[in-house]
């Protein structure tokens, strides 16, 4: 399985995966214009035209800005859930799309996607579990919480992209309002760099080969404070996964391979 961020944090998110066995892939959002998706593609020497269905996990602008240029210049259909189709219908957005159950899988070429119901100020918003193979890829940002669910899938994952979106310190010195810091912090908002180390720590159980952590706040997070977060809490676990990645919020990432037993 490749995998390419394009960008993650709540200025827009946007990841390309694709199959070395068919060279299909998929775009898992779609939060950054089309043109910075094509410019972005193109630094890995990609283009629109592998990517054969776009997922939306919810409607927020930061997961659809791009969305409704990229379908219709590139023919791309989206899959997304009824609820969050509705909700997007309202500002008339014209795109092809088919609906996705919030429990349901999707096959398109080699890939299958199945959305996992989460926690999130959001019409009906969901995480994805990508599978090529054997290998298994967990998308999982804008968690207010999770549930047994989601980290029984990431007990059993070869790559995951958690959020890890504010650090405590800085959200609570920070200029936002009491309402916005209140809603971040709720069960319906975002994953602190400390929740995010807690579930990484207690469900990571020896599969994870590439962690990547994403979705971080411009004001309330910097990838050196997430960094030292998850150094401090693992500095003695021998079990975490070797190579760990801070998404940015700015650019393109490295291409992550990861390897199928099968092939
Ligand atoms: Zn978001
Ligand atoms: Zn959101």
């Amino acid at each position: 399985m490749n995998i390419i961020v394009l960008n993650s944090g709540s200025n827009g998110n946007a990841v390309y995966v694709e199959s070395p066995v068919s060279g299909a892939a998929v775009l898992l959002d779609c939060g950054i214009s089309c043109r910075q998706i094509e410019l972005r593609l193109a630094r890995h020497d990609r283009t629109p035209s592998g990517i054969h269905g776009i997922f939306i996990t919810h409607e927020h602008a930061d997961h659809v800005r791009g969305l409704p240029v990229m379908t219709k210049r590139n023919h791309i259909p989206t899959f997304l859930t009824d609820a969050t189709w509705r909700r997007m219908h309202r500002n008339k957005p014209r795109f092809r799309h088919e609906f996705m159950g919030n429990t349901g899988t999707v096959r398109v070429a080699d890939i299958e996607v199945r959305a996992i119901p989460k926690s999130h100020d959001a019409a009906d918003p969901v995480s994805f579990l990508v599978t090529i193979q054997d290998v298994r890829f967990l998308y999982a940002t804008d968690l207010g919480a999770y549930g047994s669910e989601l980290t029984t899938i990431f007990a059993d994952v070869d790559v995951a992209l958690i959020e890890s979106n504010y650090d405590e310190d800085m959200l609570t010195a920070g200029p936002y309002p009491p309402h916005l810091k209140h809603r971040i912090r709720s069960a319906h908002g975002h994953l602190s760099n400390l929740k995010a180390m807690e579930l990484i720590g207690s469900h990571c159980n020896g599969r994870l080969r590439t962690l990547i952590l994403g979705h971080l706040s411009a004001n309330n997070n910097t990838p050196e404070v997430v960094l030292r977060e998850f150094e401090t809490a693992f500095a003695s676990r021998s079990d975490l996964p070797p190579c760990v990645v801070v998404a940015s919020r700015y650019d393109v990432g490295e291409l992550i391979s990861i390897q199928s037993s099968l092939s």
